[in-house]
């Protein structure tokens, strides 16, 4: 089986390949590794090889993720960068505001205003991206592009929080050139914001399966899963729904 190590020098090489392919430079496109439902020791083994930026969805494994890995053997700890990529509800704010770094899923004004207001005065403002729903029906999650303006706007002006741009998640297509359309909207949503006068530097897309067509649009960070560290367990809920017995 594949390493951590080898699958990350992989995934570094596609990033290579296809920023090389579009005409970019590669290291203007971040790699976020997403260890969602994967243990701390495989974020370990991402670490020794060189990955500092972590995405997780659910919020209390992040932390005892974080916790782990913070007790690193025999001395001091990497210091890692922690994205909240999965939904975050008001109940859980302040302790996001506390212990991550950025949070990429952010698509209530509300929740921005809590972040903010939480947000603890010793530590750097939270980087913060605009969740944006560019496949309509198929995601609950994310601003509707056309209220995008509004609420970005509104985001950049609190204290605690720096807006650095957009991220989506477009519904995967089999035909590529829907797929490459799906992340051209985006792009062109972020060029808009930054037309507008926001400043903005990330536009966060592009997953295992899709991260070429991201990038040839533009992306400047990727969120890297099942590439880096394998398959994830099915959910109960979608193994029902794929006719699998329990
Ligand atoms: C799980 C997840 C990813 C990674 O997906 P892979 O297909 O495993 O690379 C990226 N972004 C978000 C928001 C996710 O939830």
């Amino acid at each position: 089986m594949a390493t951590v190590k080898a699958n990350l020098q992989a995934v570094r090489q596609r990033i290579a390949r296809a920023a090389a392919a579009a005409g970019r430079d590669p290291a203007a496109i971040a790699l976020l590794a997403v260890s969602k439902t994967h243990p701390a020791a495989l974020v370990e083994q991402a670490v020794r090889a060189g990955q500092r930026s972590f995405g997780e969805n659910y919020v209390q494994e992040a932390l005892q993720k974080m916790d782990a890995l913070a007790a690193w053997p025999g001395g001091a700890a990497p210091a890692l960068e922690w994205h909240l990529i999965g939904p975050l509800q008001s109940n859980k704010t302040r302790v996001v505001a506390e212990r991550f770094q950025w949070v990429q899923s952010l698509d209530r004004e509300r929740i921005a205003q809590r972040l903010s207001e939480q947000r603890p005065a010793g530590l750097a403002p939270l980087e913060v991206l605009l969740q944006v729903n560019v496949s309509g029906e198929a995601s609950k999650s994310g601003v509707a592009p056309r209220e995008a303006p509004a609420v970005a706007r509104a985001v950049a002006q609190l204290p605690r929080l720096r807006l650095r741009g957009l991220m989506a998640i477009p519904e995967p297509s089999g035909d590529a050139a829907l797929q490459r359309a799906r992340f051209r909207a985006v792009r062109e949503l972020f060029e808009e914001l930054k037309e507008r006068g926001l400043a903005l530097d990330t536009l966060s897309m592009g997953m295992s399966d899709d991260l070429e067509a991201a990038i040839a649009e533009g992306a400047t960070m990727v969120r890297i899963g099942t590439a880096i560290f394998g398959p994830r367990e099915a959910r109960r809920g979608a193994a029902r729904n794929e006719g699998a017995t329990a």
